[in-house]
Parts: structure tokens; sequence; C-alpha cells
């Protein structure tokens, strides 16, 4: 397939805004894409060159990309700055240029998805002396090859700046449509998805090899694994009723890390799946040192700790250092424990199907316990007194709450059931947890809060059936100034001149945002809601958070598809009022 195909499919779905018309065109691509092109197409589809956890970087930006459409369009960069400023969008300078210069149709010759894929590779690989000249060069005949319409394409890549507004769940459904004419394969591509988290990857052995090749693919070491969630239940008695003897472990409120041990190579991803091993410098060291096994993927969570006190310190404190350029300072200031909870993967061998008891049990025999790497306590409970003396402990020690374990449970990727249950520690008149919402715009107010930009925000939850993100809430009241000049910042790049494609809302703010910026929201109710769409269904009414209020940003270790879902709210709706027995 050539590239300006590929473009016209771009251009296809930016217009689309129907989920059903976008798993369409998507599925139309693929089918008219060669197998081994499935790869490269769907890396691209994300603005990608590699599944999102690997950085590779293409290395060029506004400036660089302005002289390779100075130098393919024969102009000074002055003038595409100039353009640039006009239109907002160096895709938008190529296209108009290069319609001026008359390359209306796709040129002769012009190349096909694998080779752009393939030169983009190469440009993101140049490093060294002289490697931004090579880079501008190289991308500048690529850029000369193409036609206005993959021109905009190619040059929003390396910007970022693709946004087709096509979520993973969305290329899952494509996927098997292209292949069977329904969705029938979506559960089997979304089990390999969970445990490889890799679309080239899934869609490049569903093209070769069939949907029994993808039934082989399974976790691998330095491919994160998307993470098992816990459910949430009201009191000590409900959890025991469902879960029967169970063990109880402490809820640590720090990041949440999959360590991958490879000999002496270990990598740590965050829970959204982000390679942060530079942010964890200790933790990697200790890895190496502690952990007896050459192969391990194992999951913990990481506090930052003051020695001086004694103390471990909230969620907020130990992502500090991630701002911090001196991470080996941090490291010395407030080193982080690492509380190991879960065994995966040790030694060749995937351990994710053995009940939890026993992967406890090696992973507290895998761990030479220290100071950095230590075992989440565990204790088996067959009561309700006892699991609330557990939590009631937690609580004494400035922890969340207890998180209870089905004993026989095997490790599900991606999955939030009742494996693992959460009891969190409520104030009387709050919901019992705290919700992840995404921003999706900003409503401008009057008065002092107004010289920042923003009134009021309003945010959305996700609704992982139809990839969108429902409207839920607005927050007005309760941010410092501080806040909301964060906000500000951390919207800037995301503001949108129309509605984005994966946003539902009724309301319509003064800007909107795209979903990217994640806040932990908490609230005192859920309530049903005419205005806000998520749960809406036809007639029924969409459910919304009452005096909700910011507690933490959470971009640092949320994707917007990390959100609350819908059907989580529903049943936090349902559950409200109930409290963890004293
Ligand atoms: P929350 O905001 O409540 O942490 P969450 O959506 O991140 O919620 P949940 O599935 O609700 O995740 O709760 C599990 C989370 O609790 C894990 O992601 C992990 O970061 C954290 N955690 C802390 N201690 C433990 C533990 N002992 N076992 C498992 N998870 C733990």
């Amino acid at each position: 397939m050539l590239f300006s195909e590929l473009a016209t499919y771009f251009s296809r779905l930016e217009k689309e805004t129907s989920r059903n018309s976008l798993v369409e065109i998507l599925a139309e691509l693929f089918e008219h894409a060669l197998p081994e092109e499935i790869a490269s197409c769907t890396y691209l589809l994300q603005g990608r060159l590699a599944p999102f956890f690997q950085p590779i970087e293409i290395g060029m930006g506004v400036n660089y990309v302005a002289d390779a459409i100075a130098l393919a369009y024969q102009t000074d960069r002055a003038e595409v700055l100039r353009r640039f400023d006009r239109l907002g969008d160096m895709g938008e300078v190529a296209k108009e240029m290069g319609e001026e210069s008359g390359r209306a149709a796709p040129p002769e010759a012009s190349p096909g998805i694998v080779e752009v894929f393939e030169t983009l590779k190469r440009i993101a690989g140049m490093a060294g002396p002289g490697s931004i000249e090579q880079k501008v060069g190289a991308f500048t005949k690529l850029l000369s090859s193409l036609d206005p319409l993959s021109a905009n394409y190619l040059c929003r890549i390396p910007l970022g700046r693709l946004r087709l507004g096509v979520g993973d769940p969305t290329i899952l459904d494509a996927f098997s449509f292209a292949q069977v004419g329904d969705k029938s394969l979506r559960k089997r591509l979304e089990r390999a998805y969970n445990e490889t988290s890799d679309l080239g990857l899934i869609g490049d052995t569903l093209w070769q090899h069939g949907i029994e090749g993808v039934d082989c693919l399974s976790i691998r070491v330095g491919n994160p694994i998307r993470p098992a969630l816990a459910e949430r239940l009201p009191s000590a008695e409900d959890i025991l009723k469902k879960l029967g003897r169970c063990a109880v472990e402490m809820k640590y409120d720090g990041f949440r890390c999959q360590v991958h041990k490879d000999g002496e190579d270990v990598r740590i991803f965050s829970r959204n799946l982000e390679d942060m091993t530079g942010m964890f410098p200790e933790i990697a060291q200790a890895t190496v040192r502690q952990i007896a096994a050459d192969t391990a993927i194992f999951e913990g969570e990481a506090l930052a700790y003051n020695p001086a006190s004694d103390e471990f310190l909230p969620f907020q404190q130990t992502t500090r250092r991630r701002r911090k350029h001196k991470i080996d300072e941090a490291a010395q200031e407030l080193p982080l424990r690492l509380f190991a909870f879960d065994l995966l993967y040790m030694n060749g061998e995937n351990v994710t199907s053995v009940p939890y008891e026993e992967r406890h049990d090696r992973l507290a025999r895998l761990i030479q316990r220290d100071e950095t790497i230590d075992v989440s306590a565990t204790r088996i409970v067959e009561d309700p007194e006892a699991l609330m003396e557990v939590f009631n402990l937690a609580i004494q020690e400035g922890l969340e709450g207890i998180l209870a374990k089905r004993l026989d449970s095997p490790y599900q990727a991606g999955s939030r059931n009742f494996n693992w249950v959460k009891l969190k520690r409520a104030q009387s008149g709050e919901l019992q947890d705290t919700v992840d919402c995404v921003i999706i715009g900003y409503i401008y107010g009057r008065g002092k809060r107004s010289s920042f930009g923003v009134g009021a925000l309003l945010v959305a939850v996700y609704d992982p059936d139809r990839d969108l993100f429902t409207s839920i809430t607005k927050i007005g009241t309760g941010l410092t100034d501080e806040e909301w000049r964060e906000v500000r910042e951390r919207c800037e790049p995301y503001v949108s001149e129309d509605k984005p494609a994966r946003v539902e809302s009724i309301l319509k703010p003064s800007v909107w945002v795209e979903p990217a910026v994640v806040i932990e929201v908490l609230a005192d109710e859920i309530t049903r809601s005419p205005i806000h769409t998520a749960g809406m269904d036809g007639e029924k009414q969409g459910y919304a958070l009452r005096f909700p209020r910011l507690v933490s940003f959470r971009s640092d270790d949320r994707r917007p598809e990390d959100c609350t879902t819908v059907r989580e709210i529903v049943e936090m709706y349902g559950q409200q009022g109930f409290r963890p027995a004293k």
C-alpha cells in the first residue's frame, strides 16, 4: 500500500466521529494492506514507530520540521514559521505549500508504507555529531516524494500531532472485523493485548499466523503487562462473603512499579506502562542485587521514605522526583522502598495462572530482603473482625486501607475483578474512593480565577466498551491559585478548537481539551444527572459527581484510558451509604 493511500484513510478517520464508522474505515484499511504492512500501519495510526512503551522518538522539533519543509518547497524557515503562526499546524503548512507547488496528485514513485516507516525509524536512529543535518536531509527527501495530503500527515508524526482519535480498543475491534467481519475475535485479541501491550505485534501475528498464532502470544520480559486491578466492596462482611477465607495486605499509597529483570538488565514500568527505569535507579540496582532469578517479572508499590522521621510519604512526594532533574540526589534525600506484592514470571516460567497464595510464597522466597525491596505483609483472615484489625492497623500507619485477595486467584492481566478487593478509609459524607477523571474542557469564569484563563473544569470518565470519554462533572471550587496555574500549564498543549473525537458531552465548555490530563477527584456523592453523559443510555439519565474536588494530578501514572470507568461509577453509585464497619 502506498503511503498516499494511508494518508487518505487518515483523512477519513480524522473527519469521522462515530465509533462504528471508525471501526469500518480501519477494517477497510487493514483489509487492503499486505500482511507485512499491518505492523507499520498500526504503529503509524498511533503516530509511533514502535509500541508506546519503547521510547523511540524521531528527534525533530518544530524548527527542524520547518527546515525540512523549507528545503522541500524551496523557501526559507522564516516563511514556514510565518505560515505556522497563521495555520497553527505544521502539517497544514506542508499541505498548503505542496498544493501551491502544484503537487496535487501523488507523484510517480510515491513511497509505500513500509518504506516511509523504515525511513522514519532510520531518522530516529541517527545520533551524534552532524545527526541533525542528516535527519533534516532524510526527512526533506521523504517529504519531496509525497503529495500534499501525505506531506500533511508525515509532518505531524515527529511533532506528536497526528491525533486521529483512534484508541486501542477501536483498533482491536477493527482487526476482528477485517479478519472475520464481526467483533467475535475481540476477547482473544484483548487477552494477547493485556499480556504483551503491543498492538503491532498482535496485528502482525494475526495476519501472518491467524488467531491461533495470537492465542500463543503471552507475557515476555521487556513488554509491560496491563495491570490487574481491584474491585470495591463497602464492608469487611461483604468482602468475606464474596471471597471467603482470604489474604489481606496493606494498601500502600505510592507508585505502582512492574519490574522486568533479564540478567543485569532491569526495566521498570509504571501503572500506565511507561518505561520509568530512569526515575527509579535504586530499585533497578536493588533488583539485580536482591532478586535471586535470571529472569523475573514482579510488581510492587514504591514509596518515598524519610529515614530521619521513619515515615512513608504520600504519592505526590514520591512522584516529585520525576520533575527533578537530579534524580540521584533525590534518591539520596528520599530513598524509595518497594513493597513487592505479586510475581508474574520467574526463570522462564509464566506463573500468572499459579494461585495467589503460592505466587506470594514464591515471591517471598525470591527476594533477598533489605531496605530497598521488601515483600508486602500478608495475613490470612477468616472473619470480618480479623480483617478490620488489619484495616485499622493500616489506617494507624497512615496508609489508605487494605486489599483483600482471593487465595486461589490467578493474576489476570488488564482485569478489574473480585480477585482483589479494596477497602479504603473514608470520611463521613464522602465517597469511599476517589475517582480518576480526565479533563475535557475549561469553562471561563469571571473574577480572579479568570486571570489564569480557567473558571471551571469539565471532566470525564472512560467508557471502554465504546472507547469514549463521557462527561461526569464540573469542578469549579476548591483549587488553589497554584493548582489553577498547573491545570493551565498541563492542558495548554491539548487545547482543541473542536470537540475531540472520543469525547461525548452535552455541556459545551469555552475551550475543549483533548483527553490527556488525568486528575484524581474526591466527591461527596454520585447522583443521577440529565446533563452529564457518563452512563447515559437512551432515556436513562447519566451520572454526576456532587461537590467534586481535586486531590492530585495523576498523569504521571495514568493514561486517559486508565481513568475510572462508567461501569465502576455505576457500581459505586449502588454502594453509596455503606461504610466499613468499625
Ligand atoms: P487507587 O487509586 O485506589 O490506587 P487504582 O485504580 O490505582 O486505585 P486499584 O485496582 O483500585 O488501582 O487498587 C490497586 C492499586 O493499589 C494497585 O494499582 C497498586 O498501585 C496499589 N497497591 C498498594 N498496595 C498494594 C498491594 N499490597 N497489593 C496490590 N496493590 C497494591
